[in-house]
């Protein structure tokens, strides 16, 4: 702890009299363009990442980033959906799985979950990333991992569809959805829409979906 302490220090007596001017510029309204939604791992720093700055992503983190179907029970990732799309009125949102991810490795071996009972249930969100590789495959084990972890960011994006906030907003073309899949160990992002459960490099994606849009 005392590594992040001295880091608070260093924050306040150096970093935060650069950014003085953003700051004053945040300390009363924010108006990020981005949902963010991703692993509550340690290893992702979305802002570093994507090199944005504060204010620029609403971020809701949570084991798998998952996002439970719409429902009538209240849960702080539907909460924080809701606000960011009804309230700040983001553009976009960004499902953001990683390699060698330990939730999703836990979807894949539930038996092993048994004195983990909130996790389980967690995770139960997530069981038909499963079922979907293991439809394709014979088998399912660690191999599969990361076509665990695509799938899982492709059945959250539906997940989405389902939040009365974000259909209504899709429907008008307000809003935008990504999935994206971050490699720790090399630094790149693979890129989908689901259409076609493929996931590519980041530049090509938005490169042939830029493309795309302007022979539309
Ligand atoms: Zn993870």
């Amino acid at each position: 702890m005392d590594h992040i302490i001295s880091g608070v220090l260093h924050f306040q007596k150096h970093v935060f009299p650069e950014h003085q001017a953003l700051f004053d510029k945040l300390a009363n309204k924010q108006s990020p363009d981005v949902l963010f939604i991703t692993c509550s791992d340690s290893r992702i720093d979305p802002n570093l990442v994507t090199q944005s700055a504060p204010g620029d992503l609403f971020i809701c983190r949570n084991a798998g980033n998952i996002v439970p179907p719409h429902s009538k029970t209240t849960g702080g990732t539907t909460a924080s959906i809701e606000y960011a799309v009804a309230v700040l009125g983001v553009r976009h949102i960004v499902v953001c799985g990683h390699t060698n991810c330990g939730a999703m490795n836990g979807v894949i071996h539930m038996d092993t979950l048994g004195e983990l009972p909130h996790v389980k249930e967690w995770l139960g969100h997530s069981r038909s990333a499963v079922e979907i590789v293991k439809a394709q495959c014979s088998e399912i084990n660690a191999g599969q991992l990361r076509r665990v972890t695509e799938e899982n960011v492709l059945q959250q994006l539906q997940h989405l569809k389902t939040h009365p906030a974000v259909a209504a907003k899709l429907a008008t073309g307000e809003l935008e959805l990504h999935g994206w899949m971050y490699e720790i160990e090399s630094g790149e992002v693979c890129c989908s829409d689901g259409a076609n459960r493929v996931f590519e490099p980041l530049q090509q994606y938005y490169h042939s979906l830029a493309a795309k849009r302007s022979t539309a």
